[in-house]
């Protein structure tokens, strides 16, 4: 076992930082609060690869895998986790699955407009009844001759009004299906967009498809296994969610290093009570057992191994530990930690999301429950 990077890892790791600290972190706070799109961000993310990180060489992406994903999400969820999610759901809900499930067709026509980042994608599986519980979900698909007619609401769509692309589950005769929409095609178009607590940067939004007609080589995979797809899907989407949740936990724990050493009480820097040195000390090791184990869920998918268990250990573990490290920073920040002033008001917003989305804490915790119990 050896946990060094390679020389080219650290490479990749310094080339993300680097981004994260020039590109992305400069607008971040005025993203969140103008709730401004990483559109830009997501550009100039593509010039580095980093549009098609799961994407082979041979279909224009930068095939790094899944644990350097994680390094590069981590890196940029530091800077700003709303270009983190950004680039998460594009790479391992969109990429991912028409490199996993679709036919060498659909790879050669689709995966180089997404991985040069010509293309942003989004992944629509939630509606209105149908979270947790995605396998109850209703937006329905009717054959018409060879192609297909979707019909019904999406919701909660993270980039979906920005996006290109879009991965989108409906109930056929047969079950559940993945089909793959253009954002251009007629009756396709965005409804409510959310305003939300954290990821301002990033738009949540529901999707209408109002008899969208979709051609049978649109289809993902086989028909009736949609819910197999997604689900798959999401073994590698919780990996790059808890590398997110990771991202925000270390800018939590730099800023509260940097504010403990300088902000002075009682004549001296708070550093020296053992009382803040005793959060900082926790949270460096959350930080530490949460990256190990998104690690090594990455590591387990680019060996082809089972890792449904794993991955969601890890974002089980990275969300609820990034949480305890946003309230701890803003603690440790006292007033100042409760204003825009600082940066860590905007993570403990942010880090409050990683425990929702691409299943809640709950969902993992039944997850693992249902692995362990082999059901
Ligand atoms: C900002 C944001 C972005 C999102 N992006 C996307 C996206 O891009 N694509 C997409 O398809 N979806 C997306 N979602 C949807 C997201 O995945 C769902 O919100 C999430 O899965 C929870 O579903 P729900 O909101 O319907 O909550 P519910 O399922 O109603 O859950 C409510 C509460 O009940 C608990 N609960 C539910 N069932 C159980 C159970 N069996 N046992 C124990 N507790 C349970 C939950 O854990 C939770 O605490 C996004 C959501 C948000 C907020």
């Amino acid at each position: 076992m050896n946990f060094e990077l390679t020389e080219e890892l650290q490479l990749i790791k310094d080339t993300a930082k680097s981004f994260a600290d020039e590109v992305v972190a400069p607008t971040a706070a005025a993203r969140d609060k103008e709730h401004r799109f990483p559109l830009d961000e997501f550009k100039r993310s593509a010039e580095l690869g980093f549009a098609g990180m799961l994407v082979p060489e041979e279909y224009g992406g930068s095939e790094l895998g899944a644990l350097v994903l994680t390094i590069v999400i981590e890196e940029i969820s530091r800077a700003c986790a709303s270009t983190g999610v950004t680039l998460s759901v594009h790479n391992s809900l969109v990429c991912s699955p028409i490199l996993r499930h679709g036919t060498e067709e659909q790879r050669k026509e689709l995966l180089p407009r997404l991985a040069s980042g010509e293309w942003l994608g989004a992944y629509a599986l939630s509606e209105a009844d149908a979270g947790s519980d995605a396998a109850a979900l209703r937006c329905r698909a009717t054959r018409d001759g060879d192609d297909w007619i979707l019909d019904g609401p999406k919701l909660w769509i993270t980039s979906g009004d920005s996006a290109d692309f879009f991965v989108v589950f409906a109930r056929a005769e047969e079950g559940v299906t993945a089909f793959m929409v253009e954002a251009t095609a007629p009756g396709f178009s965005v409804g409510k967009v959310e305003q939300k607590l954290g990821i301002r940067s990033s738009s949540t939004v529901e999707i209408l498809l109002d008899k969208v007609r979709v051609s049978a080589n649109r289809v993902l995979g086989a028909v009736g296994k949609g819910l197999n797809i997604a689900f798959d899907t999401l073994d590698g989407g919780r990996i790059g969610i808890a590398a997110q949740a990771v991202g925000i936990t270390q800018a939590c724990l730099d800023a509260s290093i940097k504010y403990a050493q300088e902000r002075e009480q009682f004549g001296r820097p708070l550093a020296r009570f053992q009382a803040v040195q005793w959060k900082v000390a926790q949270m460096s090791a959350d930080l530490a057992a949460a990256r190990l184990a998104t690690q090594r869920a990455a590591w387990l998918r680019d060996q082809g191994k089972p890792h449904t268990l794993e991955a969601s250990q890890a974002k089980l573990l990275a969300s609820t530990l990034s949480n305890r490290a946003a309230n701890e920073a803003v603690q440790i920040h006292g007033g100042a930690g409760y204003t825009t002033e600082f940066p860590v008001e905007r993570y403990f917003r942010d880090a409050r999301i990683t425990e929702i989305y691409e299943g809640t804490t709950e969902i993992q915790r039944l997850v693992i429950a249902r692995n362990l119990f082999g059901r």
